[in-house]
């Protein structure tokens, strides 16, 4: 992969699923064109990424292209963050989680989980190594009333649901079990909800503590994997009151995060508006700089959703 953006560190790939059954069902028309390795054609107009990867592209080819140097890079120190962008059902999860319990199927999460530890197994015997996982979702929606999961705010008034996932770790099993356990808060939280709704942002942190016990030289890196909310304009989801409310911010949040990535793509030491958002205040430390910063944009090939699509890439663009 050709790296364009060497001085901050920002990569953007492209990744678009496969249509789906309802949509040839519905006899929706595929419309991406796959042009060398880095470029598409959507809808006459050509956009050009660090990679773009067509339908048939498998989890371990995405994995292998993008995130296995992260994890290199996390070990010897370096913050980083990978993000998921795009409307809801293009991919996202597919690409951070996939199936989590399936070799084949297993997206970047668990395979940078896997990698950590094989890493480590194979490092000197004097590094100590210390990681810890979380799992939070930022829900919007915080209206939660009759259930035992309360809401708290951190440090950076982030609100987060108390019960969320945070431990000490020691293998890949390990680590999907804090996914699986936090997926399971996430459902009753959302569940618990007046107002129903899924749209959240979901980040995932790895934090890698190192000590060499000869030399008590420490290092420490740590990496957010973060799955976006949905990006769909409010209108589409035909939302009112509350999850209206919430759609608008998710949408503020979204635009928060590509004016701090289009900022950091720049280049120039200008401004950047970390704290516009609670996302892009948390993630502060983890973007641009000497940071591993990666974004996926998610897409449907389908012509259904060619508006959203096309959003989707500009979305994209404006982080190159
Ligand atoms: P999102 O998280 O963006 O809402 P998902 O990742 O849940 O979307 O994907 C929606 C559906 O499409 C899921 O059933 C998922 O398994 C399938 N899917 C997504 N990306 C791919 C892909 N690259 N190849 C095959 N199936 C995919
Ligand atoms: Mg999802």
């Amino acid at each position: 992969m050709a790296d364009t953006n060497a001085e901050c560190n920002i990569k953007v790939l492209c990744r678009f699923r496969p249509l789906n059954q309802s949509e040839i069902i519905r006899g929706d028309k595929f419309i991406p064109i796959f042009q060398g390795e880095d470029t598409v054609i959507f809808g006459g107009k050509s956009y050009v990424f660090d990679q773009v990867f067509p339908t048939n592209t498998t989890q371990e080819q995405v994995y292998n292209t993008c995130a296995k140097q992260i994890v290199k890079d996390v070990l010897g120190g370096y913050n980083g963050t990978i993000f998921a962008y795009g409307q809801t059902s293009s991919g996202k999860t597919h690409t951070m989680e996939g199936n989590l319990h399936d070799s084949q199927a297993m997206g970047i999460i668990p395979r940078i989980s896997q990698d950590i530890f094989e890493h480590i197994f194979a490092m000197d015997e004097n590094l100590e190594f210390h990681i810890k996982v979380s799992v939070h979702f930022q829900l919007q929606l915080l209206i939660l009333t009759k259930n035992n999961l309360s809401v708290h705010e951190d440090k950076y008034r982030v609100p987060y649901v108390k019960g969320c996932t945070e431990r000490f770790v020691t293998s890949p099993e390990e680590v999907m079990d804090v996914i699986d356990e936090g997926k399971a808060n996430r459902h009753v939280a959302v569940t618990n909800m007046n107002e129903h709704s899924s749209r959240s942002h979901s980040i995932f942190l790895i934090n890698i503590k190192q000590e060499n016990v000869e030399t008590e030289q420490k290092l420490s890196g740590k990496l957010y994997l973060v799955d976006l909310a949905g990006s769909e304009k409010v209108s589409k989801t035909g939302a009112e009151g509350a999850v209206l409310d919430e759609a608008k911010n998710i949408n503020k949040s979204l635009s928060a995060l590509g004016n701090v990535i289009s900022a950091l793509a720049e280049g120039t030491k200008s401004h950047v508006p970390y704290r516009d958002s609670k996302m892009t205040r948390i993630l502060q430390d983890s973007l641009g700089g000497n940071c591993r910063t990666t974004m996926f944009i998610c897409c449907s090939p389908s012509s259904y959703n060619d508006t959203e699509t096309k959003s989707t890439l500009m979305f994209g663009q404006r982080a190159k």
